[in-house]
């Protein structure tokens, strides 16, 4: 073994070791439908008042370590309760580990627990906090196993919950009686994370319902609404968990040109909820047109993308791939998921693009 083999076995944690890191494809030259992004920028007028703004910034110093302003745009404009803050991340990927290394105990065993298949993050975070992880499978038709969930709450008595509002990949809305079923049987021993990084495509949302339950956490993103480059998350819960969250977050976690930048867009937010509005209404019509293709299922969805089952997903994931146009292949991540694939709705112009390439795909 070189030295180097032998530092590494010496200090890097043997979980670590054998995992693979996260993995980005490389899209370049491909129609990009696997991350969830809007495909829209902002008009070229606001472009260039931003290119201003961000010209501003004192990019000497720390930032406000307060974030006051930012925060307080989010809270007025975001639909956040009369009473509640919130706290920032850089992505909603941030926040998730901050909840997770507020409530990894020591001395204890501290669980994460969420429906399986669901946002992979939730898994990963909490193997690097050092927590355990209890999956627990949904249903055939992707909704909530509510027996189970609420079995396994009692034998695991996880500390946080994470229930992803729409799921992603499923894209389904779980039902609303079942996420309050799930945070007053968490009553106070768990915390339930209700994540909202679709809200803008879904027009739903426990925001309005914070006050009623004191174990809720209640987080979203600017990803999916347009600004996944500039790396933002926000979260709102009771001010005193909310407080206790905060010890952990690193000072400084929010750079100047992303507040900037953030602040900016919110100021226009409304061209956003347009550009949000027009990927709804091509949800409908690419949703429609799936549907017409033989051997094809199309999942309800209430997020910016759609799930499909088609007759082998492997088999239409290269051959889109070999037409240059980039899905998730999703079909190995669950037994649920045999044969699916996550498709990101996009302008009309690229849900031509790849309507012609899986019909194509199917045909052949
Ligand atoms: C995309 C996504 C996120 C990640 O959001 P970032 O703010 O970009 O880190 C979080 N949760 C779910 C369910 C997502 O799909």
């Amino acid at each position: 073994m070189s030295s180097l083999d032998s530092l590494i076995s010496n200090t890097i944690r043997s979980d670590v070791r054998a995992i693979n890191g996260y993995h980005v494809a490389d899209a370049s030259g491909f129609v990009k439908l696997d991350a969830m992004e809007n495909p829209y920028h902002l008009p070229e007028h606001l472009l260039q008042e931003l290119g201003q703004r961000l010209a501003a910034v004192t990019l000497n110093r720390y930032p406000v370590a307060s974030y006051a302003s930012l925060k307080q745009r989010v809270c007025q404009q975001l639909g956040v309760p009369a009473g509640y803050d919130v706290i920032l991340g850089n992505g909603s990927d941030e926040l998730i580990s901050i909840l997770d290394m507020a409530c990894a105990h020591q001395d204890r065993r501290a669980v994460v627990l969420a429906p399986t298949p669901s946002f992979v993050m939730y898994q990963r975070s909490a193997q690097f906090a050092g927590m355990d992880y209890v999956g627990v499978a949904l249903k055939a038709d992707l909704s909530l196993d509510l027996p189970a969930m609420l079995a396994a709450i009692a034998e695991h008595r996880p500390a946080l919950v994470y229930l992803s509002y729409p799921n992603n990949p499923t894209g389904n809305l779980f039902a609303e009686s079942d996420i309050v079923a799930i945070i007053e049987a968490l009553g106070e021993t768990g915390i339930a994370v209700v994540d909202e990084a679709y809200e803008p495509f879904a027009q739903q949302s426990f925001m309005g319902r914070l006050p009623e339950f004191p174990n809720l956490v209640v987080m979203r993103t600017v990803s999916k609404l347009g600004l996944a480059g500039i790396r933002l998350g926000y979260m709102s819960a009771a001010p005193q968990l909310l407080a206790q969250f905060d010890k952990v977050r690193p000072p400084y976690n929010i750079n100047v040109l992303t507040q900037a930048a953030a602040e900016f867009a919110l100021e226009h937010v409304d061209v956003l909820n347009e550009q949000a509005r027009a990927l709804r209404a091509a949800r409908s019509e690419l949703a429609q047109a799936l549907a017409a293709l033989p051997g094809v299922t199309v999942f309800p969805s209430a997020a910016n993308f759609l799930l499909i089952r088609v007759p082998d997903a492997d088999d239409a994931y290269v051959k889109l791939l070999a037409d240059k146009v980039l899905i998730k292949n999703v079909s190995k991540m669950h037994s649920v998921l045999a044969n699916c694939l996550r498709i990101t709705v996009s302008t009309p112009e690229e849900n031509s693009v790849f309507l012609a390439a899986i019909t194509a795909s199917l045909a052949a």
